[in-house]
């Protein structure tokens, strides 16, 4: 899905560039701010349950760390690139700032398919991967994550090889790590619930009822699955979710008009985000192509997958009764693609405004972490809900008040915030 002539990172810089030409950024500023301060690149050989040694490519990323250590998580996918791990670490620095916490951006990935791998193989990559970085990250420098197919299992083992390097107890060295081993009660649910805090939100504001609408998601990943069953919880109705069948290794999209069970179909979905067709249709599911979830009559898009998912060739297909666009994943429009939906005035939250509730949460397991002492779940989704409410309404009352589209306007409040701490700091 994902095209070659795509780069994620000069959408990145584009965006950037946009609102740094609408605020007047000095043009010093301006260049510390549209590339990444720190690059590491390096190889992790991986002993494979068979005897021979495979060799991975492994990155990660500083945008900056004005307001923090560098924060972000790490991705495993076939597909990553330098420039795409470069746009991830440029978004997170937004990210932390829109929501106002004290971190920087960051974002690690390895090109691997860890579907292909056994659990012991997925561990030594992890622990590789920590060898490799080992001087380079750490509580007070850069602080690692979950992120596309990776979770609570890569986190701790990544942990334990920080640990053992060092010879100390370091929970703050990462987030997203198990419950009952460092983690946060609601850090599982953390960024899907976010969105749909967000959503809610932008739905209070345009006077819609969650009960009279609809939505169609794609993606049923970590982001996915929780969104979707807390838009549902609100009393929405998912029709539809495209994602993974695990037999023809390939996504389609799993459509039924009166709504998906998402509890069911998230009970038979694999830690990967993968399910089973067949399955599926036994719950009463139609099996569509992939590209059917945008599509449909809805009244909310939830791209919680890939980036580069709403691009030229598809944004047309967008539904006139599609009123919001909740950014799920990271940079799911392109750039000319954005550009139709800003003309055609959907409400868009855009990535790192709506997904901000993982590294939010993440920021709490710090606290956490770091004092020792473990709240209620309640007590974390409340602080969270706060959070994220709070940012969103400042960023749609600059919209508003402004008449400027919802990503300009979390853009304009994101790098007047890291301009600020560049400059306090003395860099410009
Ligand atoms: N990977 C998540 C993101 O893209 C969470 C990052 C974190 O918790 O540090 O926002």
């Amino acid at each position: 899905m994902v095209k070659g002539s795509y780069n994620p990172y000069e959408n990145a810089q584009a965006q950037f560039d946009r609102v740094a030409e609408m605020i007047g950024l000095d043009d010093a500023t301006r260049q510390l701010l549209r590339q990444p301060m720190k690059e590491y690149h390096f190889t992790i050989p991986v002993r494979m349950d068979d005897g021979s040694t495979r060799i991975f490519n492994g990155y990660r990323i500083q945008h900056n760390t004005a307001r923090g250590p560098a924060k972000g998580g790490i991705r495993f996918h076939p597909q990553e690139t330098v420039d795409t791990v470069r746009a991830l670490a440029m978004w997170m620095t937004w990210k932390c700032a829109v929501v106002d916490i004290p971190l920087g951006g960051g974002k690690g990935g390895v090109i691997c398919d860890p579907r292909n791998l056994t659990e012991s193989e997925q561990e030594r990559l992890c622990r590789g991967y920590v060898r490799q970085l080992a001087k380079d990250v750490g509580p007070f420098i850069d602080v690692p994550a979950p992120d596309v197919m990776t979770n609570a299992k890569h986190m701790l083992w990544m942990l334990d090889e920080y640990e053992t390097i060092y010879g100390a107890r370091y929970p703050g060295f990462i987030t997203g790590k198990p419950v009952g081993m460092g983690g946060s009660l609601g850090r599982t649910e953390a960024t899907g619930y976010g969105v749909v805090y967000t959503l809610r939100e932008a739905l209070k504001e345009m006077g819609i009822k969650p009960e009279n609408t609809s939505a169609s998601i794609q993606g049923f990943g970590n982001v996915g699955q929780y969104a979707a069953k807390l838009y549902t919880e609100l009393g929405g109705t998912v029709v539809a979710v495209c994602c993974w069948d695990n037999n023809d290794n390939k996504p389609y999209t799993y459509y039924k008009e009166s709504g998906l069970d998402i509890e069911a179909l998230k009970e038979m979905t694999d830690s990967f985000g993968g399910i089973d067709k067949d399955k599926a249709r036994d719950l009463g599911c139609q099996i569509e192509p992939a590209g059917a979830w945008l599509e449909k009559d809805v009244d909310i898009l939830i791209p919680a997958a890939l980036e580069n998912q709403i691009n030229m060739d598809n944004v047309d297909k967008i539904s006139e009764q599609v009123k919001i666009i909740a950014e799920g994943a990271n940079g799911p429009v392109n750039k000319e693609a954005d550009e139709v939906i800003r003309n055609r005035g959907i409400f868009v939250i855009p990535d790192f405004l709506a997904n901000a509730g993982g590294v939010t949460c993440s920021y709490f397991e710090q606290v956490q972490s770091n004092t020792n002492y473990y709240w209620e779940k309640d007590e974390v989704l409340e602080k969270l809900d706060i959070k994220m409410t709070s940012a969103f309404k400042a960023v749609s009352e600059l919209a508003r008040n402004n008449n400027l589209y919802m990503r300009d306007a979390a853009y304009i409040i994101s790098i007047n915030r890291v301009a600020q701490a560049v400059k306090m700091r003395g860099w410009v």
